[in-house]
């Protein structure tokens, strides 16, 4: 039987993670070939071809190394790989997946990992993930699926996934539909499949727009809001109160950001929508919208953070953009799935 071929790619993160002398904190120091050296079952498995393309925590990722990586990806796909692992820190995970999601205009599967626990520690995860993770990119039943995360045997849609947790071997959840599947003696079950959207542009030459990520708070005066607006941010999404709350004050603000820009506002909560048509008060969903700003629907805000930057960096029209947000927001499972 012929292997399958696999990339495997790395941006540093935990799984990367050793420590210099006794008593420093761990640092990315590890090559994706390091991190391969301890599963020898994998190139039985699979032929391998590897890159490491960053050592850095996921939180200096910026939005070129995940395009950077993208790129890698793509090439090693259209060379024949028959899927690509991208190792990285879990911090960012939850917005570098989706940023790929979005872009991701290959049958293969990409499929993203990282670890919690640094390969020094007792029961370090990382190979267990990484495993996990060739499994699910060379399944023939991952095809079609766009970027998945794979963590903890859990396989994640990137449009979903989100660290819920600080330090838990289980902190990715996909609140509150859930995962798409499992991984367990090296086969993989799909319990739901979600529909694709077409890819998003992408970014135009030297596009790199600034959208601020605000969350409200008790006693929120929409000061800061007016800084940022002032500031000339291209856009703006506030994570805000239950489903989709601001304070009156913040209120009055928004009806002057959505003239400096788009304005989303989604759920601080971690799980579930905003909704458009409950709340009638000055701040709740209703006013929101009637003053213009846009509903994150299911995204939470970090995800319609990252969904706005797309669109604002490959150009996109106001119209358009609240055409896309309102279809990505509307339906969690894909096009055609509600
Ligand atoms: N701080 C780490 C990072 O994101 C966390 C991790 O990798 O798990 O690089």
């Amino acid at each position: 039987m012929t292997k399958p071929c696999l990339a495997v790619g790395s941006l540093g993160g935990t799984i990367t993670m050793t420590r210099d002398a006794d008593g420093q904190g761990v640092a990315p120091s590890l090559t994706v070939d390091d991190l391969l050296a301890v599963l020898p079952e994998l190139a039985d498995a699979a032929d391998l071809q590897t890159r490491t393309l960053a050592t850095v925590p996921g939180a200096s990722l910026s939005f070129s190394d995940v395009f950077a990586a993208m790129d890698w990806a793509r090439g090693v796909i259209d060379d024949g790989a028959d899927g690509a692992v991208l190792v990285q820190g879990t911090d960012t995970l939850e917005e570098t997946s989706y940023l790929l999601d979005l872009h991701w205009d290959r049958e293969q599967p990409l499929v993203l990992t990282g670890a919690m626990r640094s390969p020094r520690q007792a029961g370090a995860d990382g190979p267990a993930n990484i495993l996990a993770a060739a499994t699910v990119a060379t399944s023939p039943s991952s095809r079609g699926l766009g970027v998945l995360v794979t963590i903890n045997d859990e396989i994640h849609a990137a449009r979903r996934v989100r660290k819920s947790d600080s330090v838990a071997q289980d902190a990715f959840t996909s609140a509150p539909f859930g995962p798409l599947g499992r991984v367990h003696e090296s086969k993989v079950t799909y319990a739901n499949r979600p529909g694709r959207w077409a890819t998003l542009r992408r970014p135009a030459p030297g596009q790199v727009p600034q959208v601020a990520l605000l969350e409200t708070g008790l006693g929120d005066d929409g000061a800061l809001l007016q800084t940022v607006c002032d500031a000339g941010y291209d856009g703006v999404v506030l994570s805000a109160f239950g489903a989709g709350h601001v304070s009156a004050a913040t209120a009055e603000v928004v009806s002057a950001a959505v003239k400096h820009g788009p304005v989303i506002f989604a759920s601080r909560t971690g799980s579930g929508p905003v909704l458009s048509r409950t709340y009638g008060f000055p701040g709740s969903e209703e006013d929101l919208l009637a003053r213009g700003a846009l509903s994150a629907g299911w995204l939470d805000a970090r995800k319609a953070r990252i969904l706005l930057w797309s669109l604002l960096a490959a150009g996109s029209p106001v119209d358009q953009i609240r055409e896309v947000v309102d279809a990505h927001g509307g339906h969690p499972g894909g096009p055609d799935q509600n």
